[in-house]
Formats: C-alpha cells, sequence, structure tokens
C-alpha cells in the first residue's frame, strides 16, 4: 500500500538506523498554573527577519547565495564497476562575508567501513531466553549479512587524487568524514570567485546489497555473457557544500538520512562509457549526432509533438543490445543550466521513449519527458512512466510556476525512488512469467504511478525550491507529498495517496514521537513523521481551514518567491500566513512544533428553553418536569402492595397545603410578573417578546480537547424530522481555555444528535467521543480453530525418523 511506502531517503536507505526512545519536553511552557496558550505567537521562537530574509518570508533585499559552476570529465569502467572523473569547480562568492576555506561534501565516505554512519548503526534484535523453556535466538537478515560481507571485500569511499587550484598549485585539505575542507592559499573576498580542480575516483557499490541512493544492479542471467548492469551515478562527485545566511557552511555530517543541501550551478559534464550504452543525464544531449545513430535523431524529432511516448530505443532492440558487449567507447555530453545537482545513469539494456511536453508560455514551452527502462520494466513502463511524468509537470506548474527545465526524465533501476534535477530513479518491474510474458500486479502498478510523480514533484521542491534536506526532511518530503497527494487523486482517486487526515491518526496517537521540526537524521518514523504528517497538515489547512483559494494562493507564492533560493521553515511559516491573511501561528505551533494529536470529544449537550417569567406558565411547566422525574423504588412498591399512606387513611386531617403544592400560583406572583415587564426598556421588551414567542431551542454543548491540539470544530447536527445542519467553528474557539469549552447552539427545530466532524476531515483519532449522544460501535467477531504449537519437545522424534532423505530430483519434482 502507498501509505506504508515512503520513497527518496526512506526507502533507498537500507542500512536503517533505529533510535532509542527520545524524550521530548512538548513546546514552549510559560505563565503560572496549567494553562498554556496555544495561541502564543511564534515570532518569539522563529529566526529575527534581517536583511537577507524579511518578515514577510520572503527574501530579504539583500538576500543572497552562493554559485559553483562544475566540468566535470568522467569514465565508467564496467569491468571494475569504478568511476574515475576530473573536475573543476568555479565556486562565486556571493555572499558579504571572506571565506578561508571552502567545505566539500564526499557522500561517498558514508560507505567507509569507519564512517560516522557504519559506527553508529545500532543492532536491535536480541535473543529471548525465558520463552516456554525454549530459547528464542536473536535475528539477522541474510541481506545485513551479504551486506557486511560486500563492506569487508570491497574498497569503498572516494579516492581523492588531487586537489589543486585553478593553476594546477596543489592546495592543502584535510577530510572529515563526508566533509573536506579545502584551505585557500588567499582568503576569497565577497564578490570574487576561485577555481578548485580535483581528480578523484570510487568503486561504485552493489545498490541491491548496501542499499542508498544510487550504484550498480547486476543482471547475471542475460544472454551476454557474465550479464548485465544497470549504472546510477548520483552523489559521485565532491560537491560544494552551501554556505548560507542562516547557518554559514552546512557541514553536518552525513548520516544517510538528513539529505542533501547544494548550490545552483551551471554544469558540463562528459561521460565516457562503453560504446553500446544509452546514458540518460541531468541537462541536455550537446553531442547527439556523436552518440546517437540518424533512426534514433529521426525518433526524437518525431515524439517532440507526439500524442503517446515514441520509442528512441525500441524494447526489440536494447533486447538485441544486451546480448553482448563491445570494447569500443563513446563519450556523451551533457550541459545543464542553474540546477543544484547532476545524476547520471548508464546501460547497455536500456529501452528508450520520449514525448514532449508542450508546456506554453515563455520560460520552457517543451519539455522533453522521457523515460529510460530494461526489458524487466516492460510494459508497465511503457505505458505508464513517461506520461505520469507529464501529467506531475502539468499539476505542479499549477501550484507552482512553470517546469523551468528542457528535459524530465524517469529512469529504473535499483534505487526504489530518488529525485534529482531532471532526472528521477524508479524502482517499480514487472514479473516474468514461466511462459516468458511478463506481468505486474495493481500494487505494482500504483508503485510506479505513485513514485514516478513523487519523484519528478521533488525536481520542484526541493531541486528548484531549494530547502535545506539536511536539516529538514519534512520542507521538500512534506510539501512534496501534500502534492503529489493532489497529483496522485487526480490522476485516480482510489488510490491510497497517504495524505487524507485519516492516514495520519494512527501515527498521531501512538507515543513515540518527535515534532516535525526535528532535524532529519534525528526523526523516529521518518515516514509518518516527515511525510505523512506534514503532507496531512497542508491537506486539511487547504481544505478545512483556509479553503482552497487562501491556500492555493499562499503556497503558490510561496513558491514563486523561494523558486531558486533557499528558504527555511520560518520562510514557509511566515508566507503562508503574510499571503492567506490568516494568523496560522497556532497551526505551526501545534502541528509543527508538538507531538499533540487531534481529540476534541463532544462530552455534554443540555437542552434549554427560555422562561417566559409568567408564573401561570413557567410553573405549570416545572410542575410538569417534576412529575416527570422517576418515583423510588420504596414509593412505588408500597403503592404495589397497596399500602396507603397515613394522610390517605385519615383525610379527615387534610389541610390546605395538601390541596396546594409548593407550584401553586399566587396573584403575588402575578403582580410581580407585570412590575417586571413594566420595568423593560422598549427594546428589552421588543426583545424578550419576540424570543418567547419564537420559543427557540437553546443547546449548551461542553467540548473537550483530549488530544491537545487545537483544531476548528466542525459540527454538524440532525433534527427530528432528519434534516441537518451544520456550522464551522475556528480553532480560536480555544484560546483562552484549550482543554474545554461550551458553546450555544440555538435552533428552531429539536435536535435528535450533534457530530463534531462526521467526515472525517481533521485526523481526529477517537470518532467514537465525537457524537452526542454516542453510538453503538459496529464490527465484527471471528470464531476460530485452536492449532497446537510445535517446538523441540513435543515433535514426534519416534515417527520423524522413520522420514527418508529426499534425492535433489525428488526435491525439484515437487516444486513444479
Ligand atoms: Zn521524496
Amino acid at each position: 500500500m502507498k501509505s506504508t511506502l515512503y520513497w527518496c531517503s526512506a526507502l533507498a536507505l537500507a542500512a536503517t538506523q533505529l533510535f532509542s526512545t527520545a524524550a521530548y519536553s512538548s513546546a514552549i511552557q510559560q505563565t503560572k498554573g496549567t494553562f498554556e496558550d496555544k495561541f502564543r505567537q511564534l515570532d518569539e521562537v522563529l529566526p529575527t527577519p534581517n536583511v537577507y530574509r524579511s518578515a514577510a518570508g520572503e527574501p530579504g533585499e539583500q538576500y543572497w547565495q552562493q554559485q559553483a559552476n562544475y566540468s566535470i570529465k568522467v569514465r565508467l569502467d564496467e569491468e571494475k564497476r569504478r568511476i574515475d572523473a576530473a573536475e573543476t569547480i568555479t565556486y562565486f562568492n556571493n555572499s558579504p562575508y571572506t571565506l578561508k576555506y571552502i567545505w566539500i561534501q564526499l557522500d561517498q565516505n558514508i560507505f567507509k567501513n569507519d564512517s560516522m554512519a557504519e559506527l553508529t548503526a545500532t543492532f536491535n534484535s536480541k535473543p529471548d531466553p525465558s520463552l516456554g523453556g525454549v530459547d528464542r535466538p536473536a535475528r539477522i537478515s541474510l541481506n545485513q549479512l551479504r551486506r557486511q560481507q560486500f563492506m569487508t571485500d570491497n574498497e569503498l569511499g572516494f579516492a581523492i587524487n588531487k586537489v589543486a587550484d585553478g593553476r594546477g598549485k596543489a592546495l592543502d585539505f584535510v577530510v572529515v568524514g563526508t566533509n573536506m575542507r579545502i584551505d585557500l592559499p588567499q582568503p576569497l573576498k565577497a564578490g570574487d570567485k576561485t577555481s578548485l580542480a580535483i581528480d578523484f575516483g570510487f568503486n561504485i557499490i552493489d545498490s541491491d546489497t548496501v542499499g542508498g541512493r544510487s550504484g550498480y544492479e547486476h543482471f547475471p542471467d542475460d544472454a551476454r555473457e557474465g550479464g548485465n548492469d544497470i549504472f546510477l551515478l548520483a552523489q559521485w562527485y565532491p560537491r560544494v557544500a552551501a554556505f548560507t545566511d542562516y547557518e554559514a557552511w552546512t557541514n553536518k555530517e552525513f548520516l544517510g538520512r538528513g539529505e542533501f543541501t547544494q548550490e545552483f550551478g551551471d554544469f558540463e559534464v562528459t561521460i565516457d562509457v562503453p560504446a553500446d550504452h544509452i546514458v540518460s543525464a541531468t541537462g541536455v544531449l550537446k553531442n547527439d549526432r556523436e552518440v546517437l545513430t540518424k533512426t534514433q535523431r529521426d525518433r526524437l524529432e518525431q515524439s517532440r509533438k507526439a500524442k503517446r511516448p515514441v520509442f528512441v530505443v525500441t524494447p526489440e532492440e536494447a533486447l538485441e543490445n544486451e546480448k553482448e558487449g563491445t570494447d569500443k567507447r563513446k563519450v556523451w555530453r551533457f550541459e545543464a543550466e542553474n540546477v543544484r545537482d547532476f545524476a547520471w545513469a548508464s546501460s547497455r539494456k536500456f529501452i528508450w521513449d520520449a514525448k514532449g511536453y508542450q508546456q506554453g508560455g515563455n520560460v520552457q514551452p517543451e519539455v522533453m519527458a522521457m523515460s529510460f527502462y530494461p526489458k524487466e520494466g516492460g510494459e508497465l513502463w511503457e505505458k505508464y512512466s513517461t506520461e505520469s511524468v507529464i501529467h506531475t509537470m502539468e499539476v505542479y506548474s499549477r501550484f507552482s510556476f512553470d517546469y523551468p527545465y528542457p528535459t524530465a526524465q524517469s529512469v529504473n533501476g535499483p534505487v526504489g525512488g530518488m529525485e534529482y534535477p531532471m532526472i528521477t530513479f524508479n524502482g517499480p518491474r514487472t514479473i516474468l512469467q514461466d511462459d516468458g510474458s511478463r506481468t505486474y500486479s495493481l500494487s505494482e502498478k500504483r508503485f510506479l504511478i505513485g513514485v514516478v510523480i513523487h519523484e519528478i514533484g521533488h525536481i520542484y521542491f526541493p531541486m528548484i525550491v531549494n530547502s535545506d534536506e539536511r536539516q529538514w526532511t519534512w520542507m521538500d518530503e512534506g510539501l512534496n507529498s501534500f502534492l503529489d497527494g493532489v497529483a496522485g487523486r487526480e490522476w485516480d482517486p482510489t488510490i491510497p495517496w497517504g495524505v487524507e487526515p485519516r492516514s495520519i491518526v494512527d501515527y498521531m496517537k501512538s507515543t513515540n514521537q518527535v515534532p516535525i521540526m526535528t532535524q532529519s537524521d534525528s526523526v523516529l518514523n521518518l515516514g509518518p513523521n516527515a511525510y505523512t504528517k506534514p503532507a496531512a497538515a497542508l491537506n486539511i489547512l487547504r481544505e478545512v481551514i483556509l479553503g482552497r483559494e487562501l491556500f492555493d494562493f499562499a503556497f503558490k507564492e510561496y513558491a514563486q518567491r523561494w523558486a531558486f533560493k533557499r528558504p527555511t521553515p520560518a520562510d514557509f511559516f511566515r508566507t503562508m500566513e503574510e499571503a492567506s491573511g490568516v494568523d496560522l501561528d497556532w497551526f505551526w505551533r501545534g502541528w509543527f512544533y508538538s507531538t499533540d494529536h487531534v481529540d476534541i470529544a463532544l462530552d455534554r449537550v443540555y437542552k434549554l428553553r427560555l422562561d417566559t417569567q409568567d408564573p401561570d406558565i413557567d410553573w405549570e411547566r416545572r410542575r410538569q418536569e417534576e412529575a416527570d422525574k422517576p418515583t423510588s423504588l420504596f414509593v412505588q412498591r408500597n403503592q404495589a402492595e397497596g399500602r396507603k399512606t397515613w394522610v390517605e387513611l385519615n383525610p379527615d386531617v387534610r389541610d390546605f397545603h395538601d390541596e396546594n403544592d409548593r407550584f401553586t400560583v399566587t396573584n403575588k406572583q402575578r403582580n410581580a410578573y407585570q412590575s417586571f415587564l413594566d420595568k423593560l426598556e422598549p427594546w428589552e421588551r421588543k426583545t424578550f417578546d419576540r424570543a418567547i414567542a419564537e420559543d427557540k431551542n437553546y443547546y449548551v454543548l461542553d467540548f473537550n480537547n483530549l488530544g491537545g491540539l487545537v483544531m476548528p470544530i466542525l459540527l454538524q447536527w440532525t433534527y427530528t424530522d432528519g434534516s441537518q445542519d451544520s456550522m464551522y467553528i475556528p480553532a480560536e474557539i480555544w484560546r483562552r481555555n484549550a482543554k474545554s469549552v461550551s458553546k450555544l447552539i440555538v435552533t428552531d427545530k429539536e435536535v435528535l444528535e450533534f457530530a463534531v466532524d462526521p467526515n472525517w476531515e481533521t485526523a481526529d483519532v477517537d470518532i467514537e467521543n465525537n457524537y452526542y449522544p454516542r453510538k453503538i460501535i459496529p464490527s465484527r467477531i471471528e470464531a476460530f480453530k485452536a492449532t497446537r504449537g510445535q517446538d523441540h519437545i513435543s515433535r514426534d522424534i519416534m515417527q520423524d525418523a522413520k522420514t527418508k532423505l529426499k534425492t535433489k530430483e525428488a526435491n525439484e519434482e515437487e516444486q513444479d
């Protein structure tokens, strides 16, 4: 199911790190007593606005960011599964500061045996010695064992062969885990630029074995002797760390979870691969005449205006291609402008299809949507990959800005789902059947459409709206999951996209949680925390709290303000408020800074009727109400036994009080009533008379906020005649008491039932306490047959000992 899958960081990360429970003391306490102001303004928590970031959440008038251009020559050694490369980085210091050194990210170093990530990986399976006297052993998966063996057998991480300045003069450098500090011979002044030349190489990891966001995948069953590989290359070159106004160098160690924070720049990359490989990469292919055949170029041209994707390399051609290799080489040359990263893929297995997306406008009127996949992707990819790419751009652009790049690509390989500028890696496959055909399940189809939408969506967030992934996973995954839910439900609303309020209910009531505003590497339960919860929160903000018009305007404003810039959480919070005109501090505080959940209970309803003050009417009503109360069991049984009271037995001694009860009206009360009316001002009299005449129903509803998270109360009620009414009570009803409030509802007709959030729009975790009166809960019960367990002692060894040893042939026969 989609809702249990989290792509990108979560799925790509095989080296799981489980964190022990982190106690979290909630939010920001204040004042005496138990009162907590859930509406306290966020400004005291957010960074102070300055010339770089304004109080509106906009880039300030002196906003700046660095730029890094790359020129890289890389060679893929297919046999050794290794790349060797030389890069030149041109670094522009646009900051107002002088820099004495430049930090470089060496993400491949995470795969070194002594990396911080490896050393801090924890192990959580322990033997349990006490179950029924029989030990239960600890468990380790064969995947984990295989990974350990691979890490032992292979030298991994970057080999840095040379670091020099633009003139070739060697520079001092220090490698610190996944980072490298290069010391500049002269400090780099504000406004200046410098060049760095780095020669490097590394052994590519087996992605299926090690896990990660790139690597190779081996196909041993291909016709070619020794099989074939698909190579996905990402985090493959030493990349300049971001230098920012809010954190200076973002050189926090790469632990595998918190992703990448990059600078924008222009790329020129030449990729030297076996001549029979097809290469997909960030950017635009510049030497198509050298690497593509005339037929392939003609097909590409055709695909620009095609209704459905056109094959540039057909499945038949790819199948032929993967039968043998070649010693010849080809060099593919790509260029990309204003991107924050560069990734590529190479294989002789690739089928290639393309279709032009006629976006219109003047930013990028035509975008080439393309997919690269092996035969294992099959019809599933042929039908849906490139179409999903285009659908994503159509929807996302509506919520943000025109897709600004010339290409958008989806590549199949060993990575479940991962994003880079103009290129994404997506994992779904078909299954080979005995008759040679390929089929795919409904869940694999949903996986493909979902993951392509999600990863292509990432080209907007964070590849263009360049949030800091190392610090805040939610800023790209949460916003992107929210929008992939919009695009996904526009493709097929019956697929669970994991963004509906009810998708997050179980997680929100769980106890082992940290707030969304937690640094990426320290987040517990990354999927629900950084994907589903922010996505569901934004869904609620859009559909329930702001409405689509206000939300969409503000969200688009955020996307456009920060396209090709670097927003922080405060910029997002401030923009959404400033552009919508709605104070949302309580919302950010509750959903992003706390672990509270939504649980509003409707615990009591009083039905009130307005007194007329006329004793002849009111006192008679009260006499009736008194009579309607139950009589005591004692009195009932005495009556049943025919037992007479003393007064009944002695009627001759009855007096005035036996004839007149306490509701008997005298002229004294009638005079008081008249005097009350006489003393009313004319407007008071008019108001009173009208209220009496209308004789409405006054209901007082007691609400309790059990979850702690303040939310609007979506109230609906049903009258005794079956008709319904509703009221939207803004969250601000909780502003003076966040725990319990009462509300007066006045109706003409009599109400049968009140319900809070009957359509499950607010992620209220306990639906049962939303009704007054309460409802009986319908559910099911299953009968089952008890079975006896087997263990070492209870197995029948006397019988088992008669078993004959099976031959290999018999085993195989059985399997058929
Ligand atoms: Zn993602």
